[in-house]
């Protein structure tokens, strides 16, 4: 049998490395290398891999209780998790649904909240809207509201239809403004779309300040609070998808604590289990659930997956939130940052750079490109030389990124930078033209 790897060419692209352990911030090569994983293995590992505290839960959680059904049964590591998010996650958000990944964890807030407003009797409000640059996941629900890209192109006819309002792309500005002089004008797009259409809006979804997959764009404080001040006048329901930016990966727990705003719906996974296991969490107001209580069976949220709340992965995501409480999580998380903000200034002048960007643990550095984009030609030289120098930085087509687990230490991310340097060089001297 042949194994298919996600987003790999089978014939343009190299074969995968096989990786045999991984400790920290470091990836084990099956012939000896070891690779510093600066991307957190896709924005999954948070604090770093194979954590001995996440690592022993996970092993004695498996020796009690793997799996159980998750309709009409329940158990302890689901419940203890429930009250331990409670004590991070915006006051407002009181339920939670679980499920397995990022993208289950997006249609389950997709499919609440078009049910929200079902069961309160209001069936014209069931459209989405969506920002350009979005990206949401790989599956049907997600993609459709997931901007038109390479990723979706095949898929079009499928997706159902989402309203598209402007992201806050200050490189390159929507409305022709600058960031010093702007007023968050590209979130009037949002607002004239509501004017005509918010009878027939269920929600809006956004990445909250930070679009990954997009392009590492990171948007101003003011453009997500005038998005939920937009969602609250116009009465539709704000869906946040912190799947990248939750656990500190902002600076704060939540990119929503960082503009200081409390969604509708909020969407969880990748470093909820500190990366170590699968699993999905969309939390909601009493409001929204609510509308789910009524006596009328019909209004039953009818979506589970197999794995929902598995025991396993519970234990896991417990162990992460102790970590958040008993070590110094957020004082690793500001050394990051701080680097970030000491070593990206000196790139934005560097002559094969169009933009640099940072929010929190996560830089990103936009090289010029005439096929700028996720297939430019510069991405498969640039991803060669990092892994050559025992780096993995998977560059989004012409925008190279760092995203490290909080684990990495100053000379560590240092020595990344130095290679980005080094990539910049070549660029620049049209060694990988
Ligand atoms: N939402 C965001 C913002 C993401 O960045 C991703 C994945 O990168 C997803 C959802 C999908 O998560 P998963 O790959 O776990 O399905």
């Amino acid at each position: 049998m042949n194994i298919w790897h996600p987003y790999t060419h089978s014939t343009l692209d190299p074969a995968p490395i096989p990786i045999v352990r991984a400790e920290g911030i470091y990836l084990y090569t099956a012939d000896g290398r070891r690779l510093i994983d600066a991307i957190s293995s896709w924005w999954v590992t948070l604090h770093g891999h194979a954590h001995p505290r996440i690592a022993a839960a996970i092993a004695e959680q498996a020796q009690r209780l793997e799996q159980v059904i998750y309709a009409g049964f329940t158990h302890e590591k689901a419940e203890e998790l429930a009250a331990g998010l409670a004590e991070v996650i915006p006051a407002s958000l009181s339920h939670l649904f679980f499920s397995d990944d990022g993208s289950t964890a997006v249609e389950v807030a997709l499919k609440m909240a078009v049910q929200f407003w079902r069961n309160r009797g209001e069936d014209r409000k069931a459209r989405l809207i969506a920002l350009e640059h979005a990206y949401h996941g790989d599956t049907v629900g997600a993609m459709s509201v997931g901007d038109d890209s390479d990723f979706t192109a095949a898929f079009g006819h499928l997706l159902f239809p989402v309203d598209r309002v402007h992201s806050a792309t200050c490189f390159r500005c929507p409305v022709g403004k600058t960031r010093a002089t702007c007023s968050v004008e590209c979130a009037d797009s949002l607002e004239a779309l509501l004017d005509r259409r918010a009878g027939e809006t269920a929600a809006v979804i956004v990445e909250p300040l930070l679009q990954g997959a997009g392009g590492m764009i990171v948007h101003p404080l003011e453009f997500l609070r005038k998005i939920r001040d937009l969602t609250r006048r116009y009465d539709v329901l704000l869906i946040a998808d912190e799947v990248l930016t939750g656990f500190g990966r902002c600076g704060r727990m939540f990119a929503c604590d960082v503009a200081e705003i409390e969604p509708d719906l909020m969407c969880l996974s990748k470093g909820l289990t500190g990366g170590f296991l699968p699993l999905g969490a969309t939390l909601c107001t009493a409001r929204v659930h609510e509308a789910f209580c009524r006596p009328d069976r019909r209004h039953t949220f009818f979506h589970g997956h197999s794995y929902t709340a598995n025991p396993i992965a519970c234990a896991a995501a417990l162990a992460n939130l102790k970590i958040f409480r008993e070590e110094p999580v957020f004082d690793r998380i500001a050394a990051i940052a701080q680097t970030h903000q000491e070593r990206l200034p000196h790139f934005a002048t560097h002559p094969a750079v169009f933009d640099v960007r940072t929010i929190g643990t996560i830089a990103a550095i936009e090289l010029k490109a005439d096929d700028a984009g996720y297939l430019s030609s510069l991405r498969p030289h640039l991803y060669d030389f990092f892994i050559s120098k025992g780096v993995l930085l998977r560059p989004l087509g012409n925008v190279v990124y760092v995203l490290p687990p909080y684990a990495i230490r100053l000379e560590e991310l240092g020595y990344v930078y130095d290679v980005i340097e080094e990539a910049l060089a070549a660029v620049d001297q049209r060694v990988f033209a």
